[in-house]
């Protein structure tokens, strides 16, 4: 019999599905592997989870077990000379940059949120807004140690079981669990980034613009007002970001300090951003983020071109300015719908999703824009294109219509080539991922997971919404 206070209810990230399960936080890889014990020896499985950050279900677990490892959170191994360093898999991004900025490194990847675990950002192989150039987490992980469903522990490595290697990360929590993870750091000379804002007046100078500023920028990202229309759909500013050389900054050794990285704790110095959710609340509909959107978008072109300087943590994180953000969306919670279309193609989808979303009076609430680049892992996400990230609100009355909806946009992506991130999916059903089930890379990964989890121990709802037994 399971121990009934084990039993928590477990949410996804953007609040608009949760699921009941048993959860267990071990310290330790013993405890990790008492939990694997005790799940085969009671016939449940077992649900991956770090920093629970992902919008959907990829790391929920229906009646059954959570295996939860952000307590373990310590580093293993730091050598300032290199920037290489060994992290447990509960270790977060937060962790990590607050570690090794004073000596002059920034992780070289990371997510709009820094309370991403590294296991979690390895097991879904993360972007950040400099993909396009620097790849994903994964090209900046040496090697990592991975206990396996059958309670081996292995060493992966380009070199050590290199398609191991390749297929775990990306693998979403499927073919084992991340015990330690081995990285190479970014070498930074200051504790600032400059920052160029560039206002843009429609979709194609959207693109245009991150286009023409490629082999010039280390970040690139772009924010669209979803709620115009006509000759400025796809309207938006974005950010450029390069990093200082060394010299740059004389206060460096100031700047790289971690109390002058930290986010404010107020907004303008008054209200305390732990109540800013709720003041967003009133104006999280469609009035209100039309109204709000087209402040910001007014503003930066009055405000027009200067650059300035702001902290890595500020530049990177700007999600993190206002915490618990997604309770402005109300109890139903949000979804992501990120597409990812191949370069040629992508005006004309981004094009078709707006205005799509516009006529069936679904407008979705915030939209990222990024530039994007293959990578070498099994279930990547990336094509050498880009991405549209937007945030839909859901509530009871608009439920069905919304997932009514993500399915006509899927047609619309899967028609032109492109690909969905398990990260932010919600929607997705196994019938529309019949193509890429069939890529021969999704089909060598399916092989392994067959090969190291034969009694299918790993699983989460995203696992069994996507990838249902007869298919595998
Ligand atoms: C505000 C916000 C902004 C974001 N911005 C970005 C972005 O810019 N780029 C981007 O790529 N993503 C972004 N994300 C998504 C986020 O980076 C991913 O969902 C990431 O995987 C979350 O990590 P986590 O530690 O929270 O893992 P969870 O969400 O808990 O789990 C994610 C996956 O990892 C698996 N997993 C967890 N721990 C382990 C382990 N130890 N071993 C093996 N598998 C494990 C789980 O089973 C699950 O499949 C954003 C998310 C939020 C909320």
């Amino acid at each position: 019999m399971l121990p009934s206070d084990r039993l928590e209810r477990v949410s996804s990230w953007g609040g608009s599905t949760s699921a009941m399960s048993w959860v267990y936080r071990p310290t330790t890889i013993d405890g990790l592997h008492e939990v694997l014990a005790l799940a085969r020896a009671e016939g449940r499985n077992v649900g991956l989870r770090g920093g629970g950050q992902s919008y959907g279900d990829a790391s929920t677990n229906a009646e059954n077990f959570c295996l939860d490892t952000s307590r373990m959170s310590r580093i293993l191994a730091w050598d300032p000379a290199t920037g290489r360093i060994r992290c447990e898999p509960g270790v977060t991004i937060r962790q990590l940059w607050q570690y090794a900025i004073e000596d002059g490194w920034w992780p070289p990847v990371v997510s709009g949120t820094m309370h991403v675990t590294l296991g979690g950002a390895a097991a879904m192989n993360i972007h950040g807004k400099n993909n396009w150039k620097v790849g994903t987490i994964g090209e900046h992980i040496d090697e990592f140690e991975l206990l396996l469903p059958s309670g081996e522990i292995v060493r992966c490595s380009r070199d050590e079981r290199p398609e191991l290697f390749h297929a775990a990360i990306g693998g979403f929590g499927m073919l084992g669990c991340f015990t330690s993870i081995t990285l190479r750091m970014k070498r930074v000379y200051s504790g600032l980034i400059e920052v160029d804002p560039v206002p843009v007046r429609c979709l194609d100078e959207m693109f245009d613009v991150v286009e023409s500023r490629m082999d010039r920028a280390d970040y690139l990202v772009g924010w669209m007002d979803t709620f115009a229309r006509g000759g400025e759909l796809g309207r938006g500013l974005i950010h450029q970001a390069n990093y200082l050389h060394d010299g740059d900054d004389r206060a460096a050794a100031q700047t790289l300090r971690v109390a002058n990285q930290e986010l404010p704790p107020t907004l303008m110095g008054v209200v305390p951003k732990s109540i800013m959710w709720a003041l967003m609340r009133p104006f999280t509909n469609d009035p209100g983020v039309r109204l709000v959107n087209f402040a910001k978008y007014r503003m930066s072109m009055l405000e027009g071109q200067h650059r300035y300087r702001q902290s890595h943590a500020g530049f990177a994180f700007l999600l993190d300015y206002v915490p618990e953000w997604k309770k402005a969306y109300g109890p139903g919670g949000l979804i992501q719908y990120q597409s990812f279309i191949p370069a040629d193609a992508a005006r004309a989808v981004y094009r078709e999703i707006l205005e799509r979303s516009h006529r069936v009076g679904l407008t979705p609430y915030l939209g990222v824009f990024k530039r994007h680049r293959l990578d070498p892992f099994l279930m990547t996400h990336a094509v050498d294109g880009y991405s549209l990230a937007l945030d839909f609100k859901v509530t009871p009355a608009n439920r069905r219509r919304l997932w009514e909806h993500a399915a006509e946009l899927t047609r619309v992506v899967l028609d032109a080539g492109g690909r969905f991130y398990f990260a932010k999916d919600s929607t997705l059903t196994a019938g529309q991922l019949e193509h890429y089930r069939a890529e021969d890379r999704v089909q060598r990964f399916l092989a392994l997971k067959r090969e190291l989890d034969p009694d299918g121990l790993l699983q989460t709802d995203l696992w069994r919404r996507l990838f249902p037994a007869k298919e595998t």
